[in-house]
């Protein structure tokens, strides 16, 4: 690491209407070095970074690049100082090749016949060059639709690279990836590192955070808390650094494994698909948490649609309370008393125009069906109800959903499978992408559902969390099940599990 500083920003401040978003923050980008820049949901980070990119002006503070006061006024302009940034959406052109994804803008040209031409086949070979550059070989000429959201995010970083750039900026960039995936960023972020460049990063993943950064700041409510070299700051003290108050170890964590016995509430048996689920056997009972071990593609979420009836099981059976059934849409199993909160809360939980009030009454609504409608004095009462028991942030029940934070968001699906009071509740990934406080909330609020008689399928990719919270862990791999732990095994022992079971 140098000890010469990049960039440097000194007392920004931006309000939004009614907001302070960022106030008199500073922040020192150094060369050659990984900086983590960490907070809770809301805590200014995104506006930070918008701000360093010529997105928003400041209301106040200044930037200097090298030393020299800067004022970027677009994110383009940003970009043709050194500043490059990968935003927390990829946002790039799918209908586009991958060749002019990175050279939008600013294709190279050539004089041809006398006019100035777009140089084709320059801007191939200077894609490809570029994308070495990051360990990836690929078709440039093909559209960027064709690849996987890990491809498309390296080619971002490639269109990030092409400029020569001196400081490199990533919002989140692994909230899309898998282990491989986020492996193999992190090899080309070391590698940039390595020639010298500054590069900021925000990710929600603690453990990915310590893999790669050497200095971390912490921002809470728009203000920052501090500047640390890694080594000063062990988790309890980010965490506490980014909340603004200890978190007590016991928070989310199942103390007291339930060991369940007597007739299951869901009884599985040779249940699967075709070339999506092996066979597996699997019970639940009422009152535990049943939490789901296996890396990405390992047949969670497969698991998760079939039992929900998202998608029809073609080999086994299925039980609930000892009754033969056959779900072939969630209708029919949530008639039978089971909820399901999905993976893409973006894509298939939230409906982001509506309030906060209609959100939650949509399931529930969906269960009584069409002849009973819940009045909105109905769907308030509700509403109101978790509002206060989930400890849901929001001014009111009319405010729409999109309006709220993630884990606010995430609180309000939560709340809508709550109000149909079901037997069994299927959790898929209900932590992903929200901060650590609303975390282990939620962690807290499915121990205590289960603790009221629930039974609760819980999937996270977050190996830690499935260990805390569960009373008994079904290990997955390869779409199959591959075996069952207790509930206060060690990640290592899940991993181990994971490693060898066949
Ligand atoms: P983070 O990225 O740390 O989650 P943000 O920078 O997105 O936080 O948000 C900081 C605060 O500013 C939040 O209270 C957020 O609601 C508010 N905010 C961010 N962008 C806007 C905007 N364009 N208009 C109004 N308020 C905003
Ligand atoms: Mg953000």
């Amino acid at each position: 690491m140098s000890s010469h500083v990049v960039l440097e920003a000194r007392g920004l401040t931006r309000r939004f209407t009614g907001v302070l978003a960022l106030s008199g923050v500073d922040l020192r980008l150094f060369a050659g070095e990984v900086h983590a820049l960490m907070g809770q949901n809301g805590a200014g980070k995104s506006t930070l970074i918008k701000v360093l990119t010529g997105v928003y002006p400041a209301d106040a503070g200044e930037l200097r690049l090298g030393g020299e006061v800067i004022h970027p006024g677009s994110p383009a302009a940003a970009q043709r100082l050194g500043i490059s940034t990968v935003y927390q959406e990829v946002n790039l052109c799918p209908n586009l090749s991958v060749a002019e994804n990175i050279f939008a803008g600013r294709y190279p040209r050539k004089s041809a016949a006398g006019f100035w031409r777009i140089d084709w086949s320059r801007m191939q070979i200077d894609a490809r060059a570029l994308l070495a550059r990051l360990n990836l070989d690929i078709d440039v000429t093909r559209l960027l639709s064709s690849f996987h959201v890990a491809v498309q995010q390296m080619v971002a970083i490639a269109r990030a690279l092409s400029v020569e750039a001196k400081v490199l900026i990533l919002d989140e960039p692994t909230s899309s990836l898998d282990e491989q995936e986020v492996k193999r960023l992190f090899g080309v972020l070391r590698q940039l590192r390595a020639e010298g460049m500054a590069i900021l990063f925000v990710t929600h993943f603690l453990e990915q955070m310590y893999a790669i950064s050497d200095r971390i700041t912490v921002l809470r409510n728009g203000e920052r808390v501090g500047e640390y070299l890694k080594a000063e700051l062990p988790p309890a003290a980010l965490i506490t650094a980014m909340v603004g108050r200890e978190l007590s170890a016991a928070a989310g964590r199942n103390e007291h494994p339930n060991t369940a016995t007597g007739p299951a509430l869901l009884e599985a048996r040779g249940f699967g698909r075709r070339g999506q689920l092996n066979p597996v056997d699997l019970s639940l009972h009422g009152g535990e948490v049943v939490g789901v071990g296996g890396l990405l593609g390992s047949g969670r979420t497969e698991l998760a649609r079939l039992l929900f009836g998202l998608d029809r099981s073609d080999s086994g059976e299925l039980r609930v309370a000892g009754e033969r059934v056959r779900f072939d849409s969630p209708a029919q199993a949530i008639r039978h008393g089971l909820g399901m909160c999905p993976e893409e809360r973006k894509v298939e939980g939230i409906i982001a125009e509506l309030s906060v009030r209609e959100n939650v009454a949509l399931a529930l609504q969906a269960r009584l069906g069409i002849w009973s409608y819940l009045s909105p004095t109905r769907q308030k009462e509700i509403a109101d109800r978790f509002v206060q028991a989930l400890g849901i942030k929001t001014p009111d029940t009319d405010t729409p959903i999109a309006l709220l934070s993630g884990g606010n968001q995430q609180k309000v699906v939560l709340a809508r499978w709550l109000a149909t009071e079901p037997r069994l509740l299927i959790l898929d990934e209900p932590t992903r992408g929200i901060d650590v406080a609303a975390k282990q909330e939620i962690m807290n609020e499915i121990l205590a559902l289960a603790r009221g008689g629930m039974a609760v399928l819980f999937i996270s990719s977050e190996m830690d969390e499935v260990v805390r919270v569960s009373d008994r862990i079904v290990v997955m791999r390869d779409r199959s099940k591959v075996g069952e732990l207790p509930g206060n095994s060690s990640e290592q022992a899940v991993y181990h599990l994971i490693a060898a079971g066949t």
